[in-house]
């Protein structure tokens, strides 16, 4: 069987840039179209972008002719599934153009994130959310579309908390982010106010991390997602790393627990629904026991197999005070955070016939 075309907007910026690599030669999926902002349709991407994800930009793009994001575009090329990485006010217009016309849209915006009938998905986590799509309007019209992702901070927290949940249940979690420059896409913060230094704000990051970790956790009853009822206190910075955002979690656990059965809930999580897609990490939680890990340096790029390399978080400092656990967790903001989780999402939708 042939690969399926896939479209890409958004595709000269950053995420732009990862989706790029990790749809590179990939075994069911075939980048066809390259789209993105008028300032940048009908150039070479190769020509116009100025490459800054890992190694060298793919060949399989570089002589591509980046195009408008037009619904004819991609249908010419016999496109249906369509992973966007535009900026919030774009997608609210685009994606949901594109899921009317029948696309299957799998975004990393957050503009439709909070929308009833809109999964946020991660399939390790909450497998059962993509039923929510069979009662979006577009579907029932037009069989599209729109799954997102989570912002890139809560992706990391979300995937370490759900063993927690699972096995002890949680009353409250309190997190503090230290967030890479990548995430504020390219060129991002400017260099006069990250240099040495760090910001404690980021635009609506706060509450994006809240109400997106709430949502995903939270159980679908057929009809809706019943957000998850624990509380979350969020803080979030922008430091001057490249890649990885460091959180710090500390969670008032709703039963009794150690520092053995936590790391040993960390250790054996797995997930059946995401078995044998190309993007999934064997091992979706990296647990490092060295005092001084983990680091977005050294452990960015947790993952095996190759396809999977930097979707796995690496938790470490795994403490106990009173009823309380505390931890770190990492996570790569443009793998795991956007381009590779959208992958992962297509595949899980593949393999659940919704492609
Ligand atoms: P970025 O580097 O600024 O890239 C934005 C992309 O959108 C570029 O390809 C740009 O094309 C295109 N674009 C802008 N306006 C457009 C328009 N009117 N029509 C069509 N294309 C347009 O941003 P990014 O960091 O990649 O983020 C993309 C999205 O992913 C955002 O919604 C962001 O919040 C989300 N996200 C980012 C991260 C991360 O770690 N960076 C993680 C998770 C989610 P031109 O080059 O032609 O202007």
């Amino acid at each position: 069987m042939g690969k399926i075309p896939v479209g890409l907007v958004g595709a000269t910026g950053m995420v732009g840039q990862w989706f790029a690599r990790c749809l590179e030669d990939h075994p069911w999926f075939e980048l066809e179209v390259l789209a993105a902002s008028e300032r940048s349709a009908g150039g070479v991407y190769g020509d116009l972008v100025r490459w800054v994800a890992d190694g060298q930009m793919p060949e399989a793009v570089k002589r591509k002719k980046v195009q408008m994001p037009e619904p004819a575009v991609f249908a010419d090329h016999g496109v249906k599934v369509i992973f966007s990485a535009l900026p919030a006010d774009r997608a609210q217009v685009l994606e949901r153009q594109l899921a009317s016309e029948g696309f299957f849209v799998f975004s990393n915006a957050s503009a439709y994130r909070m929308e009833p009938d809109v999964p946020i998905l991660l399939p390790e986590i909450n497998a059962e959310h993509i039923s929510l799509i069979d009662r979006q309007r577009t579907r029932k019209q037009s069989g599209g579309y729109i799954i997102t992702n989570a912002n890139c901070t809560t992706m990391g927290l979300v995937i370490a908390l759900k063993p927690l949940q699972d096995r002890f249940g949680i009353e409250d979690v309190v997190v503090s982010t230290y967030q890479a420059l990548s995430g504020a896409g390219y060129p991002g913060v400017p260099s006069m106010d990250i240099t040495a230094n760090v910001l404690p704000y980021i635009e609506k990051e706060d509450d994006k991390v809240v109400d997106e970790t709430k949502k995903m956790l939270g159980k679908y009853d057929g009809k809706g997602i019943r957000p998850a009822p624990f509380s979350v206190i969020a803080s979030c910075s922008r430091v001057a790393v490249r890649y990885g955002h460091l959180e710090t979690a500390v969670v008032r656990m709703g039963s009794a627990f150690d520092e053995g059965k936590v790391i040993s809930a960390f250790r054996r999580f797995r997930s059946r629904a995401c078995a044998g897609l190309p993007t999934a990490p064997l091992e979706p939680i990296i647990v490092r026991e060295e005092k001084d890990r983990p680091q977005p340096r050294l452990d960015c790029d947790a993952g095996a197999p190759a396809r999977a390399r930097g979707m796995a978080v690496t938790v470490g400092r795994i403490r106990k005070f009173q009823d309380r656990l505390r931890f770190y967790v990492l996570s790569h903001n443009t793998v795991r955070g956007a381009a590779g989780a959208s992958v992962l999402n297509a595949e899980f939708a593949k393999v659940r016939g919704y492609l």
